[in-house]
This record gives C-alpha cells, sequence and structure tokens, in this order.
C-alpha cells in the first residue's frame, strides 16, 4: 500500500468513527447528520496532518450548539380557537461573532432540521468574510393560509419568547422559508415594544425601520452572481444558457430575475404543487408578476400558466427534467434526489449551484461530481443573504443608510472572494475545483483558529 492510500484509509477510518459518534449523540436527525458528514468527509483529509485540530477536539465541539432553545408558541386564530406551535432558537457558533442565521416557519420544522441549518450557517458565516457566528430558529408554524392578522399574533407570541435570547450584539435572526418582509415586521414591532429599545435584533426589516436596501434581493442575486464565478473561471460564460429553478419564493424570483439581466435564460419555477416552465425564458414582466402573486395575493405557481400563454404547469413534479445547462434548486432541502441528478446529467448541465440551502442529497452531490459536473454548494452560493445582512448590521450600528449602487459593488465583490476562496482550497491537482471541499475548509479554518485561540470553551 502506497503512502497516500495508508493515509487515506487512517483518515476514513476517523471519519467513520466520528460519524457513528455523531449519529449515536444525535438520533433521529438524519439532516444534521447529512450536514455534518458533508462537511467532516472534507475536513479530515485537510487537518490529517495538523494535529492541533484533533488534539483540542475542534470537530466535535463544532457538531454541537453552543445553546439551544425550545418553547411553546400560543396564539389565537380568527374564529377564536387556542392554537399551540413549537419554537426553536438553535446558537450553534458564536467563535467569530453574534449568532446570526435565520427563522423559518413551516410544518416540517423540527430540531433536526434547524441543527443542520445552524451548523451550516456556521460555516456560510465565516466565508463571508464578516464578523458573524452561526444560528438558526424558526416554528412548524404554516403561515399558507393564514390571514395577516393571525399571523400577526403568532409572530407576537414568538417574540415574546424569543426577544430575552437575542440581541444586537448576541444573536440577530433573519427570514427564511415561511419568514419574509411581513413577519419580520411584526417581529420587530414586538421586540420593540417589550424592551423599549429601536436596535439590530433583526435584519430584513423594512426600509422604513432600519432596512438595507439589497438584502431582499441579495441571495437570489449573489447565487447568480456565484454561478458566473463559477462559469467564467471554467472559461465560460452565463450569455444564453438555459436555467432551471425551483422554488418561487424570495431565492427563486430573485434568481431568476438576475439571470436575466445576466444573459441567461430562466426556465422554470415551482412550487410545492408544482413547476412551471417557459420555454421561452420568462421576461422581467413574467418574473414581476409571480413575485405579486407569491408575495402579495399568496397565491398558487400553477395561476401563472393560466396568466400566460407561453407557460405550462406540470402538477405535482419537479423541474429537473427539463434540458438546461444550468440548475439552479432554490425551494428546500433535498429536492434533488440521485434520479434526478442522473437525469440532469443525461441531458448535459454543466453546472449545478444550490441556493436553496441543502436541496441536493448527498447521492446526488456525488453523482454530479463524478460526472465533473461544476457543482456550488449552498453554504458558498447562497452566502449573499447573510453577507447583505451582516451590512445591515454594520448600517444599523452605524445609523447610517448605504445607497444601492454601494451594496451591489459590496455583493457582488463578496461573491467573488468567496468564490476565490473556494479556488483557494478546493483545487484539485487534476484541475478542476472543488467547490464543495473548497466551501468547507474556507469556512472551517477561520471559526476553528477562533476557537483555538479561545482555549477549551
Ligand atoms: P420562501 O418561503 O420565500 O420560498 C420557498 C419556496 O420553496 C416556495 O416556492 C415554496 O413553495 C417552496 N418550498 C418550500 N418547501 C417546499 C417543499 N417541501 N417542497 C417543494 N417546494 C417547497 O423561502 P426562501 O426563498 O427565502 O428560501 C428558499 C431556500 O433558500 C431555503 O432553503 C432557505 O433556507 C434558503 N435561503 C434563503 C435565504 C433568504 O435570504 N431568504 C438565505 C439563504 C438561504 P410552497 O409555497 O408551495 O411551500
Amino acid at each position: 500500500m502506497s503512502k497516500s492510500h495508508a493515509t487515506d484509509a487512517k483518515t476514513n477510518e476517523y471519519l467513520e468513527r466520528y460519524m457513528e459518534g455523531v449519529e449515536h449523540r444525535n438520533p433521529g436527525e438524519p439532516e444534521f447528520q447529512q450536514a455534518v458528514f458533508e462537511v467532516a468527509a472534507s475536513i479530515f483529509p485537510y487537518i490529517a496532518d495538523k494535529p492541533k485540530y484533533h488534539e483540542n477536539q475542534i470537530l466535535e465541539r463544532m457538531a454541537e450548539p453552543e445553546r439551544v432553545m425550545y418553547f411553546r408558541v400560543p396564539w389565537t386564530d380568527d374564529e377564536g380557537n387556542v392554537r399551540t406551535n413549537r419554537g426553536f432558537r438553535v446558537q450553534f457558533n458564536s467563535a467569530i461573532g453574534p449568532y446570526k442565521g435565520g427563522l423559518r416557519f413551516h410544518p416540517s420544522v423540527n430540531l433536526s432540521i434547524l441543527k443542520f441549518l445552524g451548523y451550516e450557517q456556521t460555516f456560510k458565516n465565516s466565508l463571508t468574510g464578516l464578523p458573524m457566528g452561526g444560528g438558526k430558529g424558526g416554528a412548524n408554524f404554516n403561515p399558507k393560509g393564514k390571514s395577516d392578522n393571525e399571523v400577526m399574533r403568532f409572530c407576537q407570541s414568538f417574540m415574546t419568547e424569543l426577544y430575552r435570547h437575542i440581541g444586537e450584539d448576541t444573536d440577530v435572526p433573519a427570514g427564511d422559508i415561511g419568514v419574509g418582509g411581513r413577519e419580520i415586521g411584526y417581529m420587530f414591532g414586538q421586540y420593540k415594544r417589550i424592551t423599549n429599545r429601536f436596535v439590530g435584533v433583526l435584519t430584513g426589516k423594512g426600509l422604513e425601520f432600519g432596512g438595507s436596501k439589497m438584502r431582499t434581493e441579495a441571495t437570489g442575486y449573489g447565487a447568480m452572481f456565484f454561478l458566473r464565478n463559477m462559469l467564467e473561471h471554467a472559461g465560460d460564460s452565463l450569455e444564453g444558457k438555459r436555467v432551471s429553478i425551483s422554488g418561487s419564493g424570495n431565492v427563486a424570483t430573485h434568481a431568476a430575475e438576475k439571470t436575466l439581466q445576466l444573459g441567461g435564460k430562466p426556465l422554470t419555477l415551482s412550487d410545492s404543487g408544482g413547476f412551471v416552465h417557459c420555454a421561452d425564458g420568462f421576461t422581467q414582466e413574467q418574473i414581476d408578476w409571480v413575485k405579486e402573486l407569491k408575495n402579495v395575493r399568496r397565491g398558487r405557481i400553477s395561476e401563472a400558466a393560466a396568466e400566460f400563454n407561453n407557460i405550462e404547469f406540470h402538477e405535482g413534479k419537479r423541474p429537473w427534467g427539463v434540458e438546461v445547462d444550468c440548475a439552479l434548486p432554490s425551494a428546500t432541502q433535498n429536492e434533488v434526489n440521485s434520479d434526478d441528478a442522473a437525469t440532469l446529467i443525461k441531458n448535459g448541465v454543466k453546472a449545478v449551484a444550490e441556493a436553496a440551502n441543502m436541496p441536493c442529497e448527498q447521492a446526488a452531490v456525488d453523482a454530479f461530481t463524478e460526472a465533473n459536473v461544476m457543482f456550488g454548494p449552498a453554504k458558498a452560493v447562497n452566502a449573499g443573504g447573510v453577507g447583505v445582512s451582516g451590512l445591515e448590521m454594520s448600517q444599523n450600528s452605524a445609523r447610517i443608510a448605504w445607497d444601492e449602487d454601494h451594496l451591489r459593488s459590496l455583493l457582488e465583490g463578496m461573491m467573488k472572494d468567496i468564490h476565490d476562496s473556494c479556488v483557494e482550497y478546493g483545487t484539485q491537482e487534476s484541475g478542476p475545483v472543488n467547490y464543495l471541499a473548497g466551501a468547507n475548509i474556507a469556512g472551517f479554518v477561520k471559526v476553528a483558529d477562533a476557537m483555538l485561540s479561545y482555549g477549551h470553551v
């Protein structure tokens, strides 16, 4: 056996033992286990010859949240019935700054999903280069079909418990699935009322009360900047590229808009009812219509097919069967499985960029890697959202507001820096960049070295 094979075998043995421990300590938490495995598989080979990380149990400590809050959220519906939901906040890692990460309101929310998101957020926030730790929270509340008043009462009740755990220098939540401008407004209003303080404790706020320009657009725009950087690094460009996008929320609609602006063709959007396909590529007018449908009328994506002649609706299906050059899963976790990956590869996809968090199952990621499809992992691709949230925190602390052009160029620069960090840590001897390993290692180093400086805390 050669020396490098012997090292590989030892590294794999460590990884296996480590994952056994993670699975044992976190039973019934498949999403969290999947996220830890994905990171550990990249980090173990990197730290094989760096004993300080092993000796100080860095990976073991990183896989334990610093603190988890779990609380009851009672509220009253419009018929006067008392309803009860579960609220959570996972404060994962504050080594490099206050906990920072979104709040998700969706019936599927549970501890496994929030731990996976908080864990990933730690590395993502590190990649932005800004001083932000990782956290995530939310509730198993479904805003769909609820009146504005019901959503307001829920948000107020949720914040009535959450407020004691957060603060502008402690933990700064933002939006995520099911938490947009409306919910952030209700929660910020309640925080201000309870504490009598007007501070930047949440990001994604309205522009009238401390929000940042470009925050709404940042995740989707940033994802497309990243995809463009990947293509250009490989000597290609976005010009004329057909792009399939899933989801029709904040991330998906802004990704579609930026695809158009950068010369690409956005062909699909979706929701949990199915996907819509426009073979000509959506126009800006159609994207604006979808934004209004989702944010104001709170309708279903199927309605787009009734409104526009050149749009077809495919009920109950995901968009991965459409022939494209690039795919941008932008809805939710594990929405691309190995069959979807095989179809995309068969149809000649060149690049896949995860705009949602962990939308590709591990088997799908492996299939893309094996087929030499460029693969951008979520923690790098969608980091523009939290990046501009970090800039919202800076503006709030300084009590100033930057203009849109300045913020757009900061976002574009940040995505370029993140891309270049992935290239620095992920370029393989054979040539192509392993963006997954690059993002994991670049995110890890800063957090791990800060943790080493603190001793065993
Ligand atoms: P939104 O709530 O605005 O939109 C979510 C979209 O995904 C909707 O179209 C929704 O359809 C669809 N969706 C949600 N769950 C499912 C499901 N189980 N199956 C199929 N479709 C589903 O959320 P965002 O756009 O903000 O977030 C999308 C993804 O991006 C998430 O993974 C989030 O964590 C990630 N992200 C978001 C950031 C942000 O700034 N907003 C920042 C970084 C990451 P339906 O209405 O039918 O549920």
